[in-house]
Order: C-alpha cells, then sequence, then structure tokens
C-alpha cells in the first residue's frame, strides 16, 4: 500500500535523499545529517506535507537506509519510501515508479532544500494545474557571470539579466515526467534538463530564498540560523 496524505490532493511529489553529500564533509548521507537537531530530510518531508495539494509523497533513499529512514519519517507523515540509486536520476525514476494512480501533477524536491515552504510547492503545482507541462521555480542570478576557460581566462561575461538560479521542487504533468525519463541519456543535474531535451516548453514561477539547496558547511550554517529565525 503506498501512503497516501490529502486523498482528494492532485500532487505526488518525489524527494530524492540518497546522495552521499561529500561536499558537506564526511558523515552520514546529506539527507539524513541533522539540521538543529533533526535529520534535513525530517525538515523537507514536513514542510511538504504541510501543501494542501499533496496527495502522496515518495522518498529514495540510500539504499543501506530504506528500514531507517521508514521508521524515522513515520511519526512526520505519510510516505512511501523505496531505495534509491547511483545517480541523482536513477533515485527519481526509483520514486516515480512507486506513484501509484491517480495524481496527475508530479514534482521532484531535493531533500536538500530542506527549508523549502509549503507556499513553493503550492505555486509549482497550480502553474502546472493551469496547463504547463513543465514548470520550475526560479531566483534571479544576482552575481556577475564569467565564462572561462580551463586555465581560468576570462572569455566573456554572460548578460545576467537572461540567467535564472533554478531550485526545486520542478513541476510535471506526469505523462510528460514519465515520458522524459524513459527516453533519458546522459544523467543531468535536474528534471527540467530532461524535459527540455523532448522539445517541451518549460516555465519559470518566482522560487524562494528559502529553498536554498544546502551543499556546503556554510549553507547548514545559514540554515540553521533561518530556522532559529522562525523559518
Ligand atoms: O548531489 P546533489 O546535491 O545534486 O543532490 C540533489 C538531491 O538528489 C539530494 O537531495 C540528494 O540526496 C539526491 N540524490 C539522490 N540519489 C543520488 C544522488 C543525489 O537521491 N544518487
Amino acid at each position: 500500500m503506498t501512503a497516501q496524505l490529502n486523498p482528494r490532493g492532485d500532487v505526488a511529489v518525489l524527494v530524492p535523499a540518497a546522495g552521499a553529500g561529500v561536499r558537506l564533509g564526511p558523515g552520514a548521507p546529506k539527507a539524513l545529517r541533522l539540521l538543529a537537531g533533526e535529520p534535513l530530510l525530517v525538515h523537507a518531508v514536513r514542510r511538504i506535507a504541510a501543501a494542501p495539494s499533496v496527495h502522496t509523497m515518495v522518498v529514495a533513499a540510500p539504499a543501506t537506509e530504506v528500514e531507517a529512514v521508514r521508521a524515522m519519517l513515520a511519526p512526520v507523515a505519510p510516505v512511501t519510501v523505496v531505495p534509491g540509486g547511483a545517480e541523482r536520476q536513477e533515485s527519481v525514476a526509483a520514486a516515480l515508479a512507486a506513484v501509484p494512480a491517480g495524481p496527475e501533477i508530479v514534482l521532484v524536491h531535493d531533500a536538500a532544500r530542506a527549508l523549502t515552504p509549503p507556499h513553493l510547492v503550492e505555486s509549482v503545482a497550480a502553474a502546472v494545474r493551469d496547463g504547463h507541462d513543465a514548470v520550475i521555480p526560479v531566483l534571479p542570478v544576482v552575481d556577475t557571470i564569467k565564462e572561462v576557460d580551463a586555465t581560468e581566462r576570462v572569455l566573456g561575461t554572460v548578460d545576467r539579466s537572461a540567467l535564472r538560479a533554478v531550485q526545486t521542487p520542478q513541476g510535471f504533468r506526469r505523462s510528460v515526467l514519465i515520458a522524459a525519463h524513459r527516453s533519458a541519456g546522459d544523467a543531468l543535474t535536474d528534471d527540467a534538463g530532461l524535459v527540455e531535451k523532448q522539445g517541451i516548453t518549460v516555465t519559470c514561477v518566482p522560487g524562494s530564498e528559502l529553498a536554498l539547496k544546502i551543499t556546503r558547511p556554510f549553507d547548514m550554517a545559514l540554515a540553521e540560523h533561518l530556522l532559529t529565525s522562525g523559518a
């Protein structure tokens, strides 16, 4: 049986959480590292579960931790836990395969974006519901961006006004995401990239600074600070 959140919801959220988290330094898999005393994954799952449209959540856990993750999430929300793969894309595909019949909107959300507010889940889902095949939350790029060669010599300055930093959750019409994964070739860092390769239009909605990706020790410190100030 697949665990269910809101039986009237039309959204399934996939949470790839099987990464090692090498950039955070040595320790447990990233999603299981503690932030203010609780694993990143618990923070992420709690916020997704608070979004009223969510019918189903499927977490892809490190293969050796599936039982532990199931036990850890049981008191947080009704969540299905499956073993992830060696690459993020494989983890997403494993979670996608576990979505039951029903939800026609599928969101893919990195566990590492543990402080993502429920309203961002809702706004991405709403844009898919409104008829967009693929939707990504984005922020403007604030730094000046240079293109460089292999020797770090500057080749040019990129027009920042045309660039966006991409977050998750990324939302898709279910059939679009299934088709993109079925024909996936090289591993990509996001699911919208797979959909773009199919020639399908991807639409941007405003992201949230709280949806920062916790990747390096500095991000962990920032997230801890945001949590203590009420995020
Ligand atoms: O490695 P990266 O930071 O891009 O990982 C983004 C998300 O994908 C994280 O939540 C991580 O746990 C997940 N992931 C996964 N399976 C992998 C690698 C990463 O579920 N093999």
